[in-house]
């Protein structure tokens, strides 16, 4: 992630600083500092009412062709559960309700910087798939009919799920 080199607030030039513990940009004429916190994203582990998992083929980047737990960034304003779905219903046209959570991770990607990822555990009645643009495809597999998920966070979500309840 590049660093930012001007005020939002004001257009003057920014300075590095050593504030609340940490370098961190900050404006000289307005005193606007800029925190990075991590931006935080809602994954569903999604199941039909067989138990079979839903991964998707992801048609971007980051990990761009990697088998994958659908999910995105959450809005403002929106409860993580909320945004869970809507991404699930976006790249999928999947109706979804929470089961449970997961877990809520931490990781650094070259794209965004610090993600702050909140998995879980979904369940749909209808498991008639639709997918958008952001997919290349999406599927329900059952444990040993899975395509390989590489995406080691997205392993570990599966993993945790699998120990945390139902192992479909
Ligand atoms: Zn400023």
């Amino acid at each position: 992630m590049k660093p930012y080199l001007f005020c939002p607030a004001c257009g003057n030039q920014l300075e590095k600083g050593f504030i609340d513990g940490r370098d961190r940009m900050f404006c000289p004429s307005c005193t606007w500092v800029h925190y990075v916190n991590p931006l935080p994203v809602a994954v569903a582990y999604t199941l039909n009412k067989d138990g079979k998992l839903l991964l998707v083929r992801r048609g971007h980047e980051p990990a761009l062709n990697e088998w994958a737990l659908p999910g995105g960034f959450l809005e403002a304003g929106e409860e993580p559960h909320e945004g869970c779905l809507r991404e699930l219903y976006e790249e999928t046209s999947l109706c979804g309700e929470i089961d449970s959570l997961i877990g809520v991770y931490h990781r650094e990607v070259e794209m965004y910087g610090s993600l702050l990822v909140i998995a879980y555990r979904v369940t749909v009645a209808d498991d008639t798939i639709a997918i958008n643009h952001e997919l290349f495809e999406a599927g329900f597999y059952t444990q040993g009919l899975r395509p390989e998920v590489r995406i080691p966070l997205h392993r570990k979500i599966i993993s945790d799920a699998a120990l945390s309840g139902i192992i479909p």
